[in-house]
């Protein structure tokens, strides 16, 4: 938890619901433990798409499709989404999900591994929304900043890892060591990178937000 609890359980009882459809699958992944975006991502994302209104978004990570459904709802009518999985048991579950919420036309699944994936794609996309494995942002990143369209906004989700991203090293478990290094190294290429303009947002579990430039 990066921001107090009492902060976060004040924000969330500002919210509002989402549409049906979102919090049946909410709850579903919830009760089985699938990851999916907080509350406040949520809501961070509904904003940023109104504002940005991207046309071609990639997703790189579904898991069951909540996050992609909720960037669909809030795209512009005529916008598309392609999303990679690679966990064989998530994608039966989000092509479900997708078909529920009568999004099959808009989103796009693609079964694999993200870097492999991505890098047979050829974009340009709007937005590209990474929620994948943390320890490969920094692997993802060129096939990203390639991806992106001229004035494209990349958002990576779970940057700051619960807070230990401020701690040694030698601080984290030894386990999580490979991912916090690799964490930190991609943050400094987000911010130093010349082709982008990023700003680091500790919401949620901490997001980075870059425009290219
Ligand atoms: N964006 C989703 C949550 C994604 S959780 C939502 O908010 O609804 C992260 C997902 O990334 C997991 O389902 C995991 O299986 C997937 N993932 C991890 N590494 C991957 C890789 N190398 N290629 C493709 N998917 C990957
Ligand atoms: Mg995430």
């Amino acid at each position: 938890m990066i921001v107090d609890e009492r902060m976060i359980s004040y924000l969330h009882s500002l919210e509002r619901k989402n549409s049906e459809i979102l919090e049946k699958i909410e709850e579903e992944a919830l009760a089985s433990y699938v990851p999916i975006i907080r509350k406040e991502m949520q809501s961070f994302l509904k904003v940023l798409l109104l504002i940005k209104k991207p046309v071609r978004i990639l997703e790189v990570g579904t898991a069951v499709g909540f996050s992609a459904i909720l960037m669909s709802e809030y795209m512009p009518e005529n916008g598309h989404i392609t999303t990679i999985e690679k966990y064989e048991k998530r994608i039966p579950i989000a092509r479900e999900n997708f078909r529920r919420a009568g999004k099959e036309n808009c989103i796009t699944l693609m079964e694999g591994d993200a870097l492999e994936l991505m890098k047979e794609l050829s974009g340009p996309y709007d937005l590209i929304f990474m929620d994948a494995a943390k320890g490969q942002y920094i692997n993802y990143m060129p096939e990203a900043i390639r991806l992106l369209s001229e004035e494209g906004v990349l958002v990576s989700d779970n940057v700051l890892q619960d807070g230990d991203i401020i701690e040694s090293r030698f601080a984290v478990e030894r386990r999580n060591r490979t991912i916090h290094s690799r964490m930190r190294e991609y943050l400094y290429e987000l911010k130093h990178d010349e082709r982008l303009e990023t700003a680091i947002i500790p919401l949620g579990d901490g997001v980075a937000v870059s425009r290219k430039l």
